[in-house]
């Protein structure tokens, strides 16, 4: 039973992060590694950008503009591999730079097919990245083959956000990876990147590479799924807005699922889904401190002491508010309402109701226009942008008393809306203005994991 280990941009990032990657994964062989990797932190970000100018038809600036990009991977190939492996290297790189310059050309005479181009772009940052790692991990002794991922990850055609066709993909994935395991090597695939049935390149979604991870893990009936990153695990808070967060030794499925959802960027939203049809545990390692033992996420749920185990916040969010006294007493508004989501293809996150108005939040708005237009037909509509989503996670939530009251105290100055309890008992969930987030997860965090009265250990 192989194990999955992902490494994310920041793992792979220059010479020293990929070489401690490589020990990493060198004193892990027993456990029978197959290796996911990121583009290098911010490479994603480049391509994206040259594919966003070679669409204002600026073609050359938009080749240009990747320069630093692959000087920066031929530079951290020369200090890493020998001489040979390092010419063997930047002979591809110079090939991914012909190829994407073709694609950036390509963008303003095809701009019917732009997304399309854009996955074939962005695709690059992984096989970059993943050729670099398996040709350093043979030069210090672990024999590793790089892997297409778009020969194992078999999706639909929605470019840019494409989801796994999964019997496809576990048949292709078994054949391919299990093959290469079986001699004794590893495997290093790029995260992020598939193909659909016509060989076209996809990608699942930005941070997509952890889905990678899951999916093969599944593909291949994984002991376990690693997602190797630059915290030791999934903390009680975002660490960039509550710096003393600590780390959360166990979560459920649905909690983790839970925390991605709503914001803990540590995990991509839909890399549980895979594990939980096998039971496959996942860990989220750090990378920089491979001895600490980070969070694990299994099936089995557990309530602490404390109840709350962590909060996770989004930004960016939308709500929309319809009102009609049609709602009263009628069936078949509540369908009428959601199918205007559907027909605009636009995930609703939370959602409230009372007798005579319903209230939800996206974080897509890009279609919110299209979608205002038709629910008017239904009712009065009311919308407020730069909102915020906190949600407070923990197993056993709805049956602990006080939780609420405890949350509305501590933030009580502060205007809350949309108010949800998860069916699932584990999450209680709030909008509020995005100006107050930082200020209200920082309260949230000190009353439920700093003050001395919350002083039960997690
Ligand atoms: P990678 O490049 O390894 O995929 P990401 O940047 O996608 O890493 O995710 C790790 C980052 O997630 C952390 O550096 C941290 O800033 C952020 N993050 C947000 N919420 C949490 C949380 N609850 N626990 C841990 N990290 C979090
Ligand atoms: N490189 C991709 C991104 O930046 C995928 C990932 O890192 O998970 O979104
Ligand atoms: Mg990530």
């Amino acid at each position: 039973m192989p194990t999955i280990m992902k490494f994310g941009g920041t793992s792979v990032a220059d010479a020293n992060a990929l070489e401690n990657v490589a020990q990493i994964v060198a004193s892990r062989v027993p456990s029978v590694p197959a290796v996911v990797v990121s583009a290098m932190s911010g490479v994603t970000d480049a391509l994206l950008n040259s594919t966003v100018i070679a669409s204002g038809a600026r073609c050359d600036d938009a080749i240009s503009s990747l320069n630093k990009t692959f000087e920066r991977y031929l530079a951290t190939a020369e200090q890493i591999l020998s001489r040979d492996a390092a010419s063997a290297y930047a002979k591809y790189v110079n090939s991914a730079q012909d190829q994407i310059a073709y694609f950036l050309k390509l963008i303003d005479s095809q701009l019917a097919q732009f997304q399309a181009v854009q996955d074939a772009v962005l695709a690059f940052g992984e096989t970059l990245s993943s050729l670099l790692l398996a040709s350093l991990l043979n030069e210090r002794g672990v024999p590793a083959i790089q892997l297409d991922a778009r020969e194992c990850i078999i999706t639909d055609d929605n470019h840019s956000a494409a989801s796994p066709l999964m019997s496809e993909t576990t048949e292709a994935t078994r054949s391919r990876v299990l093959s290469i395991l079986d001699t004794g090597t590893v495997p290093v695939l790029g995260g992020f990147i598939g193909s659909n049935l016509k060989g076209q390149t996809t990608t699942l979604g930005r941070g997509g590479s952890d889905y990678t991870a899951a999916i093969l893990g599944a593909a291949l009936s994984a002991r376990e799924i690693q997602i190797w990153t630059d915290v030791t695990g999934v903390l009680t808070a975002d660490p960039r807005v509550v710096p003393q967060a600590q780390t959360v030794e166990r979560l459920s499925y649905g909690e983790a699922a839970e925390l991605a959802y709503f914001g803990a960027k540590v995990l991509h939203p839909k890399t549980i889904q895979p594990a939980i049809e096998d039971c496959i545990p996942v860990r989220i390692c750090n990378s920089r401190a491979p001895e600490e033992t980070g969070t694990l996420v299994c099936a089995q749920t557990e309530t602490t002491p404390r109840t709350v185990k962590a909060i996770a916040h989004k930004t960016g969010v939308t709500t929309v508010q319809i009102t009609s006294a049609r709602m009263l007493g009628a069936y078949g508004f509540l369908r009428a309402l959601f199918e205007v989501f559907e027909t605009h293809r636009t995930v609703v996150d939370v959602v409230t109701t009372s007798e005579v108005s319903v209230s939800l939040s996206l974080d897509d708005a890009s279609s919110l226009p299209a979608i205002v237009a038709d629910l008017e037909h239904l009712g009065t509509v009311r919308v407020e942008k730069g909102r915020a989503i906190i949600c407070v996670v923990g197993e056993g939530l709805q049956g602990t008393p006080g939780i609420a009251a405890r949350v509305f105290s501590t933030i009580s100055d502060i205007n809350v809306t949309l108010i949800s309890q998860g069916a699932s008992s584990i999450n209680f969930t709030f909008a509020i203005e995005e100006e107050k987030v930082k200020e209200a997860v920082t309260r949230l965090h000190e009353a439920f994991f700093e003050e001395k009265a919350a002083g039960i250990s997690a």
